[in-house]
């Protein structure tokens, strides 16, 4: 953490003492004084995740009447955007604006896509999901303070409109998952009669999910679309990270705004930021009004940079490795979905790069061998011995044995924004 980090958070807790009771109660209870923070007493800041996000918000819609969170500091009549996460259980999580958060996260969002190489005048193409998500119109909104021009398909428009005005218009710039993007190379040429290698695609930003930070992902990628692919988080917090031509992790490229950490996924503490360290991603707002966050848990796996990168960017980067929540245990070993993927990707064309592993129960610790199901590439002939050299290189690569089952292309269900990764079954046996 640099000086004007330290003086920015140090103002963020005094706005959080004065805004917020539930704040300054828990800043007491953390031995936090109202003083300029020392260093050292960053590693006593409370922690927060999705679990007391809800918590938060199911305690202001009690108390308060409004579903926001005891950690909204602005009055709700001065919010000018909510967004929220999918809330595949229970009460969706709120990400609230305010007029000046609104300012601060479009030049956010605009200097990020601006390092992913977004240029003023381009079009860009957007099929992220729109409908809440904070990738749709809080990017919508950077594309234009950026002086492009926003294509807000959405991931809702379908693939047909979305080719439809890829094939038009010809933007330089699409923004999808890589998930979408992936599913985009087979669907392009069912439903526009084109390959998407001859859409005009320049520059591939892609976000939403883990997948375009690995080299075999990329490569599927690049290769069909004959773009440069791009890394990226951001969308909330005036929070942006994207990675560059070395390809070596994500810049964060709003240090001016977040603060982020790795967290010990164990204990919840904080871990020392070296090269290579491992954790969850933890962010700290530095000059948010509305719902400001104490090192909060995103869920995601990430390992963290600090040596320079071969672009000569200074600052922290990261890689983001996959969500907490699908992380599986085998035999002690910590197992992403993504990573599975990443590896069999590595067998394209053979196959075409979606996988699902497939797990009985609610439980992460899960009995090898896992059962990974693996799409065989469009008009690969695949080997019958493919199954088996899959098996091999998830040991090697992994430590854990794996049941692959090949299916057939397009078999393995995916919607139209994410594909998801893990699928947890009934208890059968
Ligand atoms: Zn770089």
């Amino acid at each position: 953490m640099d000086h004007n980090q330290l003086r920015a958070l140090s103002a963020q807790l005094s706005y959080l003492r004065e805004f917020s009771p539930w704040y300054r109660q828990r800043l007491r209870e953390a031995g936090i004084g109202t003083a300029e923070l020392p260093p050292a007493e960053i590693a006593a800041l409370p922690r927060f995740d999705k679990h007391q996000h809800r918590l938060s918000q199911e305690a202001s819609l009690r108390e308060l009447g409004h579903p926001y969170g005891l950690h909204l500091c602005a009055d709700p009549g001065s919010l000018r955007a909510v967004h929220a996460t999918s809330g595949t259980s229970g009460m969706p999580t709120y990400y609230t604006f305010t007029e000046a958060d609104l300012r601060t996260n479009d030049e956010a969002v605009a200097a990020g896509l601006a390092a992913a190489g977004v240029r003023p005048g381009d079009a860009v193409l957007h099929a992220y999901a729109l409908s809440m998500f904070v990738g749709g119109v809080p990017w919508v909104r950077g594309i234009q303070a950026l002086g492009a021009a926003a294509l807000p398909i959405g991931a809702e428009g379908g693939t047909a409109r979305l080719l439809q005005f890829a094939t038009t218009i010809r933007p330089r710039v699409l923004c999808c998952t890589p998930s979408f993007a992936e599913h985009l190379i087979e669907r392009a040429p069912q439903v526009a009669g084109v390959e998407v290698g001859e859409l005009g695609i320049e520059l591939l930003i892609c976000g939403g999910e883990a997948g375009a930070g690995d080299p075999a992902v990329r490569a599927i990628l690049e290769n069909a679309y004959g773009a440069e692919v791009r890394d990226v988080q951001g969308g909330a917090w005036g929070h942006f990270a994207v990675s560059c031509e070395a390809q070596d992790g994500m810049h964060l490229v709003t240090p001016e705004n977040v603060l982020l950490e790795a967290l010990d996924p164990e204990t919840g503490e904080p871990l020392p930021l070296e090269h290579g360290t491992i954790g969850n991603l933890a962010l700290t707002s530095l000059r948010w009004e509305a719902g400001p966050v104490l090192r909060y848990d995103m869920a995601d796996t990430a390992r963290f940079l600090t040596e320079p990168c071969a672009c000569g960017r200074p600052g922290l980067r990261y890689q983001l490795l996959g969500r907490t929540d699908d992380m599986i245990i085998v035999n002690g070993v910590n197992v992403h979905p993504s990573a599975v993927r990443d590896v069999v990707a590595s067998f394209h064309p053979e196959v075409s790069g979606v996988i699902r592993v497939v797990v009985e129960g609610q439980e992460p610790r899960v009995s090898p061998p896992v059962d990974v199901q693996v799409e065989v590439g469009p008009g690969s002939g695949a080997d019958g011995d493919l199954a088996a050299r899959i098996e091999g290189r998830l040991r090697d690569a992994l430590r854990f044995r794996a049941r692959v089952e090949i299916v057939e292309p397009g078999s393995l269900g995916r919607s139209d924004h994410k594909t998801p990764l893990l699928l947890r079954t009934e208890n059968t046996r």
